[in-house]
């Protein structure tokens, strides 16, 4: 350890601002920050949770002073090895926020009035039994988020499928994850990754596209620079139209034209092909190619990319053909590539296509299911997995991998559950963009919101406003000052993450368990509780007749294990001993699976090295997937693209972060990133507003020129509620996953004049 003078304190270090925060002695050279330690105080206890932030699930260790949350630091012994954000690092601030919700409201007369929780709640139940009754089961719904508690993501899609008989539940996740998701079902018919973080302690090459990992996943970004400093053959690939940081210690920065990538996926496919990278012995063994509609041959596969030749699609990229062939070359030849993607990928009308590709890539050249070698999605919440993924709390899903429109797969639930057959209606439910529209048309009439603020969230976002306004809203939430309470009827408060107990899911199947640590403020109650009062009041409380955390993943671990995503030996007692644990993991005695689809993974047979055991006939599947352009394209009246995105200050819409004076000195207020030449063309320069506008509206903000934004590309982060972007952010949608396309707006801009 270096000697205290060597320490700087968090506010010093958010100062510094390179983002990651760790307590140990290990060695962060290589990137530009060195060793950084905190200088925490005494507590009382220290009892080890995790992070309530992004799906990297950081382990923590929070420290209770005189009954509060006084103290975060970085868990050593979790898979983060003690290294966490300055997100994280404020959780003890955050956690003790002024202004929180303590008491129920009602709206009357436009105002929110304090009311009893009986009040607060017969009024839900009056809404949703009448609407019920007089629309029928559609005209409700729920809308959740990947920050609600395992427990309560379930319980919530258990009263709606199987209880009232509606699918209209879906939530946050369906704005981040949905492609990823619908893409590694396509691909090995089973939603999760097959690999894990340990991987990127064994690649040799990171092929990172549509991430911004620096920002957006901070001690992911430190193990990949830990790796890259043990073993300087590593080689670093970063596909982005922005020169993030991530870019900026990239071997290759691919800075494709936005929306392009598809082009550049099939053309590394080709390369792969031409010059022999590819393993005929394991395609031939391991993968079936579809065409979108049939299986097709190999050959037809070949003659699929002779159309993404590198001299063909380059000029369109915005690369040369040596760079697409180079990038080609370090994915297929590598002795372990690792590939990581967000929502630069995900965020897109093409982003299961673009998933489907991702995996292929991995697919044609065996690297999979070996150390280092693996498709690995990073995902953006910190339960949009175990919570809302894996208990299928989407509008087309049910637990386990199961779909509403599989009538075997209803049945199957229904079983389990112990409702008549034909309780879950056999309807795929609304997604979260056509739920909001179902508002619009006054199909659905009253929707409960838990733990997401969708007024600020949305694309497109005036429209959905506008939409809520005929809708009764309920909202959950922490604080009352969120985008989304202005639309709510009633708001109930909730308790803060480290004021209840429930399991987070992340990235890579790892299950780990948050215990409560203090009671909530006031009358504050945690979602859990609120959903099993709803239940009750609607006539369902037999049917969630678990009414406790515990005995609620009790059941869930049960009904798991009905499915391939089997964890049934995942007990809150082993939890509460093991820094968490990777399903599948079927008995109480299995330590969890690293990696799936191969030895080891309790699914593959025995005597078998691989077996992508999610298809029938344990073959996983390349996709034959053509590049369709967006419909949102520049034109004359639109010549630029707005992509928005992270930065790694803030948390999502900003309703916690943003309150901690430090984070929001060291973010600064929402702006334009500008390319220095698009800036001169505007005529404008540091600190000029500009009016931006896109076919969806128009917005006013600063400018801030940077070199590290491509010409015709603006960048605006979604944190800040007097800054909302999403008013002006594309709502289309990618046809299988039904997420929208956030990343690709065009837009035209012009320098805003003052009337003083
Ligand atoms: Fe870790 Fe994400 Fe929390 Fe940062 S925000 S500490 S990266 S879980």
């Amino acid at each position: 350890m270096k000697d205290s003078s060597d320490k700087v304190t968090r506010r010093q270090f958010v100062k510094l601002s390179s983002g990651v925060v760790a307590v140990s002695s290990m060695a962060f050279a290589g990137w530009g920050i060195t060793e950084i330690l905190v200088d925490e105080g005494p507590v009382d206890s220290w009892h080890k949770s995790v992070c309530r932030f992004c799906g990297t699930g950081c382990g923590v260790m929070i420290g209770k002073k005189d009954g509060k949350i006084a103290r975060i630091r970085g868990d050593k012994e979790a898979h983060n090895k003690g290294v966490i954000c300055i997100k994280g690092s404020m959780l003890a601030e955050i956690s003790q926020l002024n202004g929180r919700l303590t008491k129920p409201k009602i709206r009357q007369d436009g105002e929110l009035k304090e009311a009893s929780w009986d009040e607060a709640m017969s009024l839900v139940a009056e809404k949703f039994s009448h609407s019920i009754i007089k629309n029928g089961p559609d005209s409700v719904a729920f809308y959740g988020s990947g920050q609600l508690f395992t427990e309560e993501s379930y319980t919530a899609n258990k009263l709606f499928k199987a209880g009232i008989g509606t699918n209209n539940v879906d939530g946050n996740p369906r704005l981040c994850m949905a492609s990823a998701a619908v893409g590694y079902t396509q691909t090995f018919g089973k939603d999760e990754p097959a690999g894990a973080y340990e991987d990127i302690d064994h690649a040799t090459c990171f092929f990172i596209i549509g991430s911004n990992t620096y920002e957006g996943h901070p001690p992911i970004w430190e193990r990949i620079m830990i790796r890259k400093k043990s073993n300087p053959k590593v080689k670093i690939i970063v596909v982005d139209p922005r020169r993030t940081k991530t870019a900026q210690y990239a071997d290759l920065h691919l800075p494709v034209a936005p929306g392009t990538d598809l082009l550049l996926l099939n053309a590394m496919a080709q390369i792969i092909v031409e010059k022999g990278l590819h393993d005929p012995g394991f395609i031939q063994e391991h993968v079936n190619f579809n065409d979108g509609k049939n299986t097709v041959s190999w050959n037809n596969y070949v003659t699929f990319l002779q159309d993404y030749r590198p001299e063909k699609v380059a000029n369109e990229l915005g690369l040369t053909p040596g760079q697409i062939e180079e990038a080609a070359y370090l994915f297929g030849s590598s002795d372990a590539t690792l590939s990581l993607w967000t929502m630069g990928i995900n965020q897109r009308v093409q982003g299961v296509f673009l998933n489907n590709c991702l995996n292929s890539l991995h697919l044609i050249t065996s690297q999979i299911c070996r150390p280092g070698a693996t498709p690995l999605s990073l995902t953006g919440q910190c339960n949009a997995c175990g919570g809302v993924r894996d208990t299928g709390s989407l509008s087309h899903l049910l637990p386990g991998g199961r779909f509403v429109n599989n009538p075997e797969h209803r049945q199957e639930m229904e079983e389990i559950w112990g409702v008549p057959e034909g309780t879950i209606s056999s309807k795929p439910g609304y997604d979260a963009i056509n739920l909001f529209k179902a508002m619009d048309e006054e199909k659905v009439a009253v929707c409960l919101i838990m733990c997401t603020n969708p007024a600020q969230s949305l694309p497109n976002a005036s429209l959905y406003r506008e939409a809520m306004k005929k809708c009764f809203i309920v909202v959950a939430d922490i604080f009352e000052d969120t985008e989304t309470a202005q639309y709510a009827d009633v708001i109930l408060p909730a308790a803060f993450y480290t004021e209840k107990t429930g399991v987070y899911g992340q990235t890579e199947r790892r299950y780990q368990l948050v215990e409560k640590l203090i009671d909530p403020p006031g009358e504050a109650r945690s979602d859990l509780e609120i959903i099993v009062d709803l239940a009750e009041r609607l006539g369902h409380g037999g049917l969630i007749k678990n009414k406790t955390a515990k005995d609620t993943w009790d059941e869930w671990r049960k009904v798991s294990a009905h499915s391939k995503y089997n964890f049934e030996g995942i007990t809150y007692e082993r939890l509460q001993k093991e820094r968490g644990l990777q399903w599948p993991c079927p008995t109480e005695d299995h330590p969890g699976t690293v990696r799936r689809y191969c030895k080891g993974d309790p699914f593959v047979q025995e005597g078998r090295e691989i077996q992508f055991y999610g298809k029938p006939d344990n073959k996983a599947v390349v996709f034959l997937r053509p590049y369709i352009p967006s419909t949102e394209k520049t034109t004359d009246q639109y010549p630029l693209y707005l992509t928005t995105g992270r930065v790694i200050e803030q948390w999502h819409t900003g309703t916690m972060t943003d309150k901690i004076s430090e984070i929001s000195k060291t973010s600064g207020r929402g702006r334009f990133f500008i390319n220095p030449q698009d800036a001169y063309e505007a005529k404008v320069t540091d600190g000029d507003e500009i009016e931006l506008e896109s076919r969806y509206g128009k917005i006013t903000g600063m400018v801030e020129i940077s070199e590290d934004e491509s010409p015709g590309v603006l960048f605006a982060s979604f944190f800040d509620s007097k800054f909302l972007i999403n008013v002006v952010v594309s709502d289309l949608l990618d046809p299988f996953s039904k997420q929208p396309e956030y990343k690709i707006t065009a837009v035209s801009i012009k320098k805003h004049q003052t009337t003083s």
